[in-house]
């Protein structure tokens, strides 16, 4: 079995053998790009070495082979005393996975090789630079030394040679460094490997090892990363960007991953090496300035990153190093972004002609969509700024400070708001960002970790404001005279790089001219349509404004909550004479009238589907406690408590053990007929008018809770009659249909019957969910969903994501039925789950007419629609 892989021999579609990393390691080099030579062990020898006790000794005698090849082409001997060849070992899932082994730098140093490569590069700072990164780097991650003690040595060595940089440090100072880091190994119990090939083999195993370790099965399950995955070990000629000013590294986006704007967009460092770019310990210097420091450098990594562009399709994140004016390329990807930038590169590169329309609607995610509906800071609003620092990763938080990931992880976990606050942050503290609204660090770049991890997590963060002074140990910070306590609150401007004192007011997103062009393309791809669920001419506009094609459930019950109509509607419930009832229900009709007037007109041209009162009645009375307080308050004998004591009466009578499966729906409109009456009344009313005025006016009158063919047929009755008259008395032509919901196991299971009478169905997930489970939602959610779903009863929570085994299968079943008997009947959805991207696609399998959503999540429905198609 093969399990080891010259670059040569790979390629970009290998991902899931190789790695990510390896696979483009090997395309670069298939395409003829400057990569320096290496192999690649396979995620196959990862699972291996985790079935097989010893397996690298198995693989041996092929690792060395594949050394001797590498030997060939970089010229170099491994473990040579004279121009040795070093090798770094990288890790590398076939998903990026910032939670595996660090890459280690410089393998293959020792006391000998570390004098034959200052002999042959002329250099014995850099060597020794070298080494001591290797020693520390080494010992950190395969030996699992303690890493502050280097760190310390570090600092001292700058103050005893008096610089500020590592890379000042002169070689003298550098060899006592590395005599005392060995001493730190040897304290710490740890023996160092002087062998290469010891030291080789020993990263290897690191490298597989690490696949296992807490901080990456975190990362797994957060990221829903499969553990079949396995990393591959990336064994790559090492080149050198810390060998004189006319070296240096850096990492670099094609694209802006905060906007999206097509320009370069990346740091880097003369004289440096590896991570010193991320690790926020010096700041780099942008992209843009190695055109002035290396023109020739520039104008080559120029060309090849967009050659990677166009070769990849995508915006591509790229690590490079440059060796004595000579430019290598380390790593290529498609660069991690903010949402903005995925709208906008993905629109772009429509217009460049680099992908097609679903390859553009594909490249943004649902969550994504969502992230652009976040809220912002309001930019007029009046502010004292802080500090200000890099505008690292957009949108605003507002949270209490902390300074440390597992209390920020802890308390945020369970709904608080904190700010994590760091002077960097380090794959360790992925919990503690996860679980915050936003994170604030003192050091690092745009590309530094929390930036790139923030960017792909969605939370705003603020890097390298260099003016916040933290102290750990005290947990506050200081800037200037200002001290900050754990437990103030900060808000965080991703977008400005602002950081301001105290909470600021955060308003809604506006929606630019890419986001809209990326929804229509989604909309023409889309087999679905996407409707809102609205209740007010407001949310109608917003939902409309928002791409909806239509209102899904228009409740009217929450037409009688306004202030000034619970007393008329408190009335008509309290009614015990029909006489009585309908003299309230005609005050009541005026005011449906003019809602329907408003949300009519905002849609017209599109369906309104408007419910019939589905609550029962005493859910408009005050509670009987309440209205016990208020009679004990009042003079007995008076009118007043006498009208009190009527309420009572009547909120006793309809008091329900079980209000869910109580007197409610169409159940209402069977027994109070004047009900519906008056309101199929004010729709009738309110769509001639319109009508009359010329507007194209749409009503899908739906009614609630129907289980039996009696009801279907009663209501359908009830409405056509009224509608028969307002129609013909007010002379127009209007269209409108007569539907029902579909939340009843037994009204999908006769929906053949339904359908006789229904010209529509809309399935009203969120009750059908609670009447095929038996869960009272209110009750489910608090007590024992959430055990449930951590117990694994089910994988999300069924009101959240639809149950297609059960709910779904209910819904087929009407579908069917329903279609069985009235081929073209308009079928749709309306309960929470019509904002869901997995029962979207579900929805779109069972060939839905569309899903309704609340205005919000439009735009999300709208891109998983589109999705959910391809
Ligand atoms: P990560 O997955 O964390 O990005 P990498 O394996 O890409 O880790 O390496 C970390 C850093 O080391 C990067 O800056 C990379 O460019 C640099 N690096 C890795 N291999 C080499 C090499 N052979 N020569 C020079 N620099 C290297
Ligand atoms: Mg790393
Ligand atoms: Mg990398």
């Amino acid at each position: 079995k093969k399990y080891i892989y010259d670059f040569c021999e790979g390629s970009a579609d290998m991902r899931t053998l190789l790695g990510g990393k390896g696979a483009n390691l090997a395309e670069m080099s298939r395409i003829g790009l400057p990569v320096p030579p290496g192999f690649i062990i396979t995620t196959e020898a990862c699972h291996k070495y985790w079935e097989e006790k010893d397996f690298i000794a198995s693989i041996w005698e092929d690792v060395q082979a594949a050394v001797a090849r590498v030997e060939k082409l970089a010229g170099k001997k491994f473990g040579a005393s004279v121009d040795p060849l070093l090798v770094s070992v990288r890790s590398g899932a076939p998903v990026s996975m910032p939670g595996m082994m660090d890459t280690i730098l410089n393998l293959g140093l020792n006391d000998d090789t570390v004098a034959a490569l200052a002999k042959s590069a002329g250099d014995e700072r850099f060597a020794y630079d070298s080494y001591r990164r290797f020693i520390q780097m080494f010992s950190d991650v395969v030996l699992g030394v303690d890493i502050v003690k280097f760190e310390e040595r570090l600092a001292k060595a700058r103050e005893n040679a008096g610089v500020k940089a590592d890379y000042q440090i002169p070689a003298g100072e550098l060899k006592k460094l590395v005599a005392d880091y060995k001493e730190i190994v040897k304290e710490a119990g740890r023996e160092f490997p002087t062998d290469p090939w010891k030291q080789l083999r020993l990263a290897i195993d690191a490298v597989f090892r690490s696949w296992n370790t807490p901080r990456a099965i975190t990362y797994r399950k957060i990221n829903k990363i499969p553990e079949e995955y396995g990393t591959a070990v990336n064994v790559v000629t090492m080149v050198f960007g810390n060998l004189g000013d006319d070296c240096g590294t850096g990492v670099c986006f094609t694209r802006s991953p905060s906007t999206g704007e097509n320009k370069l967009f990346g740091e880097y460092l003369i004289n440096a090496q590896g991570e010193d770019v991320v690790a926020g310990i010096r700041t780099p210097v942008p992209i843009a300035a190695l055109e002035k420091d290396m023109p020739e450098v520039y104008r080559e990594f120029h060309r090849i990153a967009k050659l990677l562009e166009k070769h990849y399709r995508d915006a591509q994140d790229i690590e490079f190093t440059v060796e004595r004016g000579k430019l290598y390329i380390l790593q290529t990807r498609n660069g991690k972004r903010t949402a903005a930038a995925a709208v906008r590169v993905a629109v772009e590169m429509l217009h460049e002609g680099l992908i097609d329309e679903a390859t553009a609607v594909s490249r943004v995610s649902p969550e994504q969509v969502e992230q652009l509906l976040h809220p912002q800071i309001d930019a007029k609003a009046k502010h004292d700024v802080l500090v200000k620092g890099l505008p690292a990763s957009p949108g605003a938080a507002v949270g209490r400070v902390v300074f440390d990931a597992d209390e920020a992880a802890e308390r945020g976990g369970k709904g608080e708001a904190v700010v994590l606050v760091r002077p960097e942050t380090t794959p360790d503290d992925i919990h503690g960002l996860f679980a915050s609204q936003g994170v604030l660090t003192s050091h690092g770049g745009m590309t530094s970790h929390a930036a790139v991890v923030a960017r792909g997590l969605g939370k705003p963060c603020v890097s390298g404001a260099e003016a916040v002074k933290i102290d750990l140990a005290a947990e506050t910070f200081t800037v200037g005279d200002v001290t900050v306590k754990k437990d103030d609150i900060l808000t965080l401007d991703g977008s400005s790089g602002e950081v301001i004192l105290g909470k600021m007011a955060l308003m809604e997103p506006k929606f630019d001219e890419n986001f809209r062009e990326l929804l229509a393309t989604a909309d023409k791809i889309a087999k679905l349509h996407v409707w809102a669920n609205a209740d007010t001419p407001e949310d109608a506009k917003r939902a409309r404004d928002f791409g909806a094609k239509g209102i899904g459930l228009c409740r009217t019950e929450h037409m009688f909550m306004a202030a000034e109509r619970i007393p008329v509607m408190e009335a008509m419930v309290v009614a015990t004479t029909k006489e009585e009832r309908v003299a309230q229900l005609d005050k009541l009709e005026k005011m449906q009238e003019e809602d329907f007037l408003g949300i009519f007109e905002a849609m017209q041209g599109l369906p309104v589907t408007i419910r019939l009162l589905d609550p029962p009645l005493h859910e408009f009375l005050p509670k009987i406690p309440e209205l016990e307080k208020a009679l004990a308050k009042r003079d007995p004998n008076g009118a007043e408590a006498k009208k009190i004591s009527a309420t009572m009466a009547r909120a006793r009578e309809l008091h329900e053990q079980n209000p869910m499966l109580g007197f409610r729906g169409c159940r209402l409109g069977m027994i109070y007929p004047e009900i519906y009456e008056m309101q199929a009344r004010a729709i009738f009313n309110a769509a001639c008018k319109l009508t009359k005025r010329g507007l194209r006016i749409i009503p899908d009158i739906m009614i609630p809770l129907v289980g039996t063919e009696f009801e279907m047929k009663a209501m359908r009755e009830l409405v056509d009659g009224v509608g028969a008259k307002i129609i013909e008395e007010s002379g127009v032509k209007l269209e409108y249909l007569v539907g029902t919901m579909i939340e009843l196991p037994r009204a999908a299971l006769v929906a053949d019957q339904l359908a006789k009478y229904a010209q529509f169905f809309s399935c009203g997930t969120n009750d059908l969910t609670q009447t095929t489970f038996g869960y009272s939602r209110d009750d489910a959610e608090g007590k024992f969903l959430a055990e449930y779903v951590q117990m694994g009863v089910f994988k999300e929570n069924p009101f959240a994501q639809l149950d297609r085994d059960g709910v779904g299968a209910l819904m087929e079943i009407a579908a069917a039925k329903g279609r069985s008997v009235r081929p073209d009947i308009k079928l749709g959805i309306c309960g929470e789950h019509g904002g869901n991207p997995s029962s979207i696609a579900f929805c779109n399998k069972l060939g839905l007419n569309y899903v309704s959503c609340s205005p919000f999540r439009v735009p999300v429905a709208r891109l998983s629609a589109a999705l959910a198609a391809l």
